[in-house]
């Protein structure tokens, strides 16, 4: 009986969630057409004891988004799995471009990290919205590096946990996943503008390192050329750092490659 009442708290919360929210969120693998990358995961179900905490966070975390953010990332449906993994890699999260779907693991017990984890992911989406790839070369983020530093070879090969901490190894990067490679650089700054608990680990950081304002700067500026509501929504965290950004200035915009209607994304990368 309480199992039964249970469910039902998880599938009414699903539903309200789905009446709010401007993407699908769902737990029918069957419905969800993916990239035929080497991915396994395997499917919840409403009595899962994590979903409705996991469900919860999601309405939180999406609330915060604007719409028209929302709306620029292209994103679609959210799938909800367990035992998520690429070429028997665990992942927390795998996003499908070309879907347009984010699939997140619901397994881990930490919420704050799984709040970090959603919107990282989100922000790869984004990126590969506006620049017509995840993994794009951006110029003016690159320009703000220290001319000798050059990235890792990516975030599939930077996964042990302590690559996460917030712990700013060098000045301009928050954590050693921010060095592993541009695409989690940016990824990485823009989960702590939205995750209350990594936004308080790096508060510090964003006060004191004049690269990473910069980087933070220009991360807003770009996107508020596709957002009249990122800043505003951002206000109060740029007040916690006294960084004033304005609103899409010219030569931020200029590095946009909107995706063209036969892109296809290489399904190995
Ligand atoms: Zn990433």
């Amino acid at each position: 009986m309480r199992q039964q009442s249970a469910n039902l708290a998880t599938i009414s919360q699903l539903q309200a969630l789905n009446r709010q929210a401007a993407v699908s969120i769902t737990l029918d693998v069957g419905a969800v057409q993916l990239a035929p990358w080497d991915l396994s995961f395997n499917a919840v179900t409403a009595a899962d004891p994590m979903l409705l905490a996991y469900l919860q966070m999601l309405e939180q975390e999406l609330r915060k988004l604007p719409l028209d953010i929302i709306q620029a990332s292209g994103l679609e449906v959210i799938l909800l799995v367990r035992d998520l993994a690429v070429a028997g890699q665990a992942r927390l999260a795998v996003p499908d471009y070309v879907h347009e779907v984010l699939l997140y693991d619901i397994s881990h017990k930490d919420m704050d990290f799984n709040r970090h984890v959603f919107h990282h992911e989100f922000y790869h989406m984004l990126e590969e919205q506006l620049y017509g790839s995840a993994y794009y070369a951006d110029p003016l983020w690159q320009q703000l590096n220290p001319d000798s530093f050059q990235y890792g070879d990516g975030g599939a090969n930077a996964r042990a946990s302590f690559n996460t901490l917030l712990s700013h190894p060098a000045p301009g990067f928050v954590n050693r996943y921010a060095m592993a490679g541009i695409e989690e650089d940016k990824a990485e700054l823009w989960a702590i503008l939205w995750t209350d608990t990594s936004w308080r680990q790096s508060q510090g950081m964003l006060q004191h390192d004049a690269v990473l304002r910069n980087k933070f700067k220009l991360l807003l500026q770009q996107l508020s050329c596709v957002s009249a509501d990122i800043i505003n929504s951002v206000q109060h965290r740029l007040k916690d750092i006294a960084l004033n950004v304005n609103h899409c200035p010219t030569d931020t915009s200029a590095s946009f490659k909107p995706r063209s209607p036969e892109y296809e994304h290489s399904l190995s990368e």
